[in-house]
């Protein structure tokens, strides 16, 4: 069976976006930020490699069934000793750049919680991470959001092994089949125009509907709606019913190839908009606060 040699999703975001960088001459604190962030994932994902998968095909194909993800924490091979180590590279990161990610503020050696299996299970599963009386200053979005960026090297190794383990086109959910995460980027195929989701942690895609909110399964067709930029190439789809926005770029618009992880950065004036608008994005991830200038 098809397993990539090498794992390189995050190597080649990277060197997407230093090329972009310098050939646009962004220079802003967040996308310096970002590239930073990237070198350490890019290193922690080359040492994590492609574990072999144990999950027999029986049980894979239960969980798929079922709409359960596939990856669960206690069978998986992480080293948590060194998982624990990007988690606070990390974190020390994120408290040099509160300027422009001021939801980091509170984060400080003190009230981090130890990164366990148990921890990164928690967030698999949506569950609140840590309470307000024990680490007050500790905003439970900032810890989701390194939890989600301490896994995401980590997990993008599991989604190319489980890649040609199933078959994406039928799961057809609005989670991630593969570690449960919601999306974070879209794109439509070259050949059709079908949606496909990015999972937001573990970059899988999957086949997914049109005109579906993939975060409340609003399918009411009057509280949904898209917007394309100029070059229609970009478009964000927007959810009434639940406030949330989707990025997608149109890969027939689109002239060379294109890596979906580095789109989903470079897009940041289009979260910026949609935010201004009054939509959130679902996801943990990272965004500028709109109010700080750059
Ligand atoms: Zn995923
Ligand atoms: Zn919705």
């Amino acid at each position: 069976m098809y397993k990539p040699e090498i794992n390189d999703t995050t190597s080649k975001i990277l060197k997407g976006l230093e090329e972009w960088a310098g050939e646009s001459a962004h220079s802003s604190r967040f996308f310096e930020f970002y590239l930073k962030l990237l070198r350490i994932q890019a290193e922690a994902e080359h040492r994590a490699g492609i574990p072999a998968i144990g999950l027999g095909q029986e049980e894979l194909n239960r969980r798929v069934l079922n709409g359960t993800s596939l990856i669960k924490m206690h069978e998986t091979d992480i080293d948590w000793n060194y998982a624990g180590s990007i988690y606070k590279n990390l974190a020390e990161l994120f408290m040099e750049y509160t300027d422009i990610l001021p939801g980091f503020a509170g984060i400080s050696d003190d009230n981090l919680p130890a990164f366990t299996a148990g921890l990164a299970q928690s967030w698999l599963d949506g569950s609140i991470l840590v309470s307000g009386a024990e680490a007050p200053e500790l905003e439970p979005q900032a810890l989701a959001t390194l939890v989600h960026h301490t896994l995401r090297p980590f997990l993008t190794g599991y989604a190319l092994a489980f890649k040609e383990r199933f078959n994406q086109n039928s799961w057809r959910r609005g989670h991630c089949p593969v570690c449960g995460s919601v999306p974070s980027f879209s794109y439509l195929d070259k050949e059709k125009g079908a949606r496909y989701l990015v999972c937001s942690c573990c970059n899988t895609d999957w086949l997914f509907q049109r005109l579906d909110c993939p975060f409340c399964h609003n399918v009411e067709q009057t509280l949904l709606s898209y917007r394309t930029d100029e070059t229609g190439l970009y478009r964000v789809y927007f959810c009434e019913k639940c406030k949330h926005y989707l990025k997608a770029v149109d890969l027939r618009k689109a002239a060379g190839d294109v890596n979906l992880g580095l789109e989903t950065i470079i897009t940041a004036d289009l979260d910026r908009q949609a935010q201004e608008l009054g939509y959130t994005s679902a996801e943990n991830r990272l965004t500028e606060d709109p109010s700080s200038a750059l």
